[in-house]
């Protein structure tokens, strides 16, 4: 069984991951369906029910307590994870058709960003699963060792969206598995085949012990919410809506598990008139309209100083009419369908508030099907919603300020602090903005440049904890403290009178 493929056509059939053995009938709770932009099925996916989520915490707590992976040394959790790496390389072809058939994602953009660098991420974390080190600390008097050591967490719930099925679990399975843990991962309801067939490629490396990896399928409720909620769960990770991580907040704080969390942004990218314009306008068209607008670090804000903010408009729109919106086999295509047909009613919506904003279009701002050109919108009341809520679409709005203190305060003006971008070629003032915004992430004269060595998370309510970078690994150790006294001397003395020296 296995849903990885290159067939268009092909049907394939969900399955949970339990105890290294893949079902695909027990306990249904009825089936989420993953559909292609043109209307054929990708995959029908059994629910998992409360008994099935438990089974698969049961399975990983089993496998935690009793395969050994938690007891392995770093080196040997991270050769079957490089060898997933390969393995992910090695179907790269079949993988990104699949990501073109379930998110619309271009098969090109799919296969050498999505693909290699969800590779990349399981290489980074296989590379420092031998970094892991504890402490000794030097504060105390010689015949004290006292010492750090470092745990992994324990059972991990993963809780993953749907723009980027294969790229954004291997940030979470990467690290998770490089501590020790294990996991319960459960995809997104949009897109059950490309996580699964990520799943598949880690069940099939006969390094990793059965029950370290396992995989519910279903919605957020009742599937995500009774994983999440789950005693034996020690540590969730969350990639998705603020409203979502919210909630798991919510539903996880009887237990005071860990929880890292990576929400939404509405990234502001602050132009002044010194930068070099033309080098900008491609980063930001790109920035702006790449992954169809489906991404939570998408340029949507862009505040340009007053004295270039009208060939900041005309630039834009001159690239985003260059773009070819199509298929997602279509080798030509940079801009794909919207991911389904619910998602599309949501982009509509915010479209339809333009108007009544103040705002005009000046490019796209319609949908065909689950098509819709790259769209700027200028003139719309920067506390409106299409101003400050995600569209997750192929939208950005242009502002107009006439300072950096103002373009500062607009940058800042947002319940978001995710990503930001900054284009002057006047490095202090550079430097000086980047440390002014309030934001997690900020680039400076480019764009969508991710390293799986550089720690990535947002401020305000863009996210808890960092992914990538060591600091992502962290994420998944406990540090335990142990005293050792090694010495004669003793530290209390009880007197015959009851007296404690
Ligand atoms: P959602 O928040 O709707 O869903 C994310 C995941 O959470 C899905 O698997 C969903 O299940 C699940 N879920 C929903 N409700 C619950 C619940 N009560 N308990 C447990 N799990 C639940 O986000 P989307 O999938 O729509 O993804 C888009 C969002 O993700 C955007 O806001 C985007 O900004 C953000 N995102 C952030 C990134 C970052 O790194 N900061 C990266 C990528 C996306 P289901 O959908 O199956 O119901």
């Amino acid at each position: 069984m296995s849903v990885i493929g290159t067939d268009w056509q092909r049907q394939v059939s969900g399955a949970q991951l339990i105890e290294g053995e893949w079902r695909d009938s027990s306990a249904q709770a009825g089936v989420i369906e993953s559909w292609t932009v043109d209307g054929d099925m990708v995959c029908s996916a059994p629910i998992a029910d409360l008994h099935t989520v438990n089974e698969a915490v049961r399975s990983a707590v089993h496998a935690f307590e009793t395969s050994g992976w938690k007891e392995r040394p770093g080196r040997e959790r991270a050769a079957p994870l490089l060898r997933v790496a390969d393995a992910m390389e090695r179907r790269s072809a079949e993988l990104a058709s699949l990501l073109a058939r379930e998110v619309g994602m271009p098969y090109e953009l799919a296969r050498n960003e999505e693909v290699k660098g969800a590779a990349d991420k399981f290489r980074y974390f296989a590379s420092i699963a031998r970094t892991v080190e504890g402490r000794v600390t030097g504060s105390t008097p010689p015949r004290l060792l006292d010492l750090t050591v470092p745990h992994p967490v324990g059972v991990c719930a993963l809780i993953t969206p749907w723009n980027n099925p294969i790229e954004q679990p291997a940030r979470q399975l990467g690290p998770a598995l490089a501590a020790g843990c294990t996991v319960v991962i459960k995809p997104s309801e949009e897109t059950p085949a490309s996580t699964q067939a990520l799943v598949e490629l880690l069940a099939e490396e006969p390094g990793i012990p059965a029950g370290v990896v396992n995989l519910v399928h279903g919605p957020g409720e009742p599937t995500g919410e009774a994983l999440v909620s789950h005693p034996d769960v020690s540590k969730v990770a969350f990639t998705g809506s603020t409203r979502t991580a919210q909630r798991i907040l919510s539903a996880t704080s009887d237990g005071l598990k860990r929880v890292s969390l990576e929400c939404g942004g509405k990234s502001p990218a602050l132009v002044f008139a010194d930068c070099a314009l033309e080098k900008c306008l491609d980063a930001l068209a790109v920035g702006a309209f790449l992954y169809t607008g489906q991404s939570c670090s998408a340029a949507t804000r862009v505040i340009a100083e007053r004295a270039i903010y009208d060939a900041v408009v005309d630039g834009l729109a001159a690239r985003a009419k260059l773009f070819r919106s199509g298929h997602p086999m279509d080798p030509k295509t940079v801009i794909g369908p919207l991911v389904s047909k619910r998602h599309a009613v949501q982009v509509q919506r915010f479209l339809s508030t333009v108007n009544d904003v103040g705002g005009t279009f000046i490019t796209g701002g319609v949908l065909d099907g689950l098509y819709i050109e790259p769209t700027i919108v200028v003139g719309v009341d920067p506390q409106s919603e299409i101003a400050t809520e995600e569209v997750f679409g192929p939208v950005t709005c242009v502002f107009a300020v006439d300072s950096e203190d103002d373009a500062v305060a607009l940058a800042n003006d947002s319940r978001f602090g995710l990503q930001a971008a900054v284009w002057t070629s006047n490095v202090e003032r550079s430097i000086r903005i980047a440390r002014n915004l309030q934001y997690g992430d900020v680039w400076i004269n480019t764009y969508y440049v991710r390293n799986a060595e550089t720690p990535f998370g947002g401020w305000k309510q863009s996210g808890l904890g960092r992914e990538l970078g060591p600091a992502g690994l962290d994420e998944y150790i406990a540090y335990q403290r142990i005293a050792l006294d090694v010495g004669e001397t003793y530290q209390y003395r009880v007197t015959a009178k009851g007296e404690a020296t």
